[in-house]
């Protein structure tokens, strides 16, 4: 089985669950999760579960227990963890400092009108920032600041990121022109999740990160964000997105793929767990399972061959 890890990485894959605790499951979170398992399972590893409620105002703890209670319904358990994101402003903070040392960031004042003015993205395209405050003089910075608190933005240097994922294959960005320095604080004194998502995956071990495939395009901000913080990167396996139609992820308005729902259709987590697997591919008919039997059928080798579309599947 070729499967791309050497001896002495196969020894300490250490993966993660990283759910934002915003509202229950759904078909899409549920199938990012079991490949998660699966892949890091497969190489013996293990799993860290971090609950990303970062974002205070959407993420309540009622759900972060109701998606704990529905990983382990559903076969998908956790060895380290749960670890939470709020409290940990310290530790972020420490890191954005060590980036401020380098110079690598600076206050954006910008709104939301200005950078909408300034570059027109074309759908399913990133918003690259255009530098609007990059240059601003210190007295310039400080006589914005009297007006508007602003965010702090990562000054990325004009290089090309390039990574061997292990479902979309080789991948690469021009942090610069593809992307452009990004928000690394926001302008309400909260970390941005690329800073603190790097931060917890190095200190919680993480080197296997298995995810939606609409995370791809930060993965190169993460490298760079890793690079600059003396930290190492990971290995990655960005999995297709499950869609309700074509080019439209699933979401709350795709009722039939709720937990609840689902819970009703198929009768069981085992259902729950068949139904997901038969659409994603990995089982050529719909019957119950578990992610114990799909891992002893699991050959994370044809990883990149698994899905006929690396990026989207339909739901049904
Ligand atoms: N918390 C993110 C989500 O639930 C996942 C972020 C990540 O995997 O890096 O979509």
């Amino acid at each position: 089985m070729v499967d791309r890890l050497d001896t002495s990485e196969r020894a300490r894959v250490v993966g993660r669950f990283a759910p934002s605790p915003t509202g229950r499951m759904h078909a899409g979170n549920i199938f990012a999760a079991l490949m998660s398992w699966l892949v890091v399972k497969s190489y013996g590893g293990h799993i860290v579960l971090r609950i990303e409620d970062l974002d205070v105002e959407r993420s309540r703890s009622s759900y972060a227990d109701q998606i704990m209670r529905d990983f382990e319904a559903l076969g998908l358990g956790w060895d380290e963890g749960p670890y939470y994101q709020q409290g940990r402003n310290d530790v972020y903070g420490d890191a954005f400092e060590r980036l401020s040392a380098l110079h690598l960031t600076y206050p954006c004042f910008c709104t939301r009108a200005d950078l909408k003015a300034a570059s027109a993205p074309h759908r399913g395209e990133k918003a690259v920032y255009p530098g609007l405050c990059r240059g601003l003089t210190e007295a310039e910075q400080a006589q914005r600041a009297k007006e508007r608190r602003p965010a702090w933005r990562l000054r990325v240097p004009d290089v090309v990121y390039g990574l061997e994922d292990l479902v979309q294959g080789h991948y690469e960005q021009n942090l610069s022109t593809e992307c452009g320095d990004f928000v690394v604080r926001r302008s309400d004194g909260l970390f941005a999740y690329q800073l603190a998502s790097v931060v917890d995956d190095a200190e919680q071990g993480v080197n296997m990160i298995v995810r939606g495939v609409d995370l791809l395009c930060s993965t190169p901000q993460q490298e760079y964000l890793q690079d600059a913080l003396g930290l190492g990167h990971c290995r990655y396996a960005h999995v297709p997105l499950l869609v309700g139609e074509k080019d439209r992820r699933l979401s709350k308005r795709d009722k039939d793929a709720s937990l609840d729902m689902m819970l009703q259709s198929y009768g069981s987590p085992a259902g729950v767990i068949g139904r997901i697997a038969y659409v994603a591919g990995l089982r050529e008919s719909f019957e119950p399972t578990t992610p114990e039997e799909l891992l002893a059928e699991f050959d994370v080798g044809t990883l990149e061959r698994m899905f006929p579309d690396n990026v989207q599947v339909l739901w049904r």
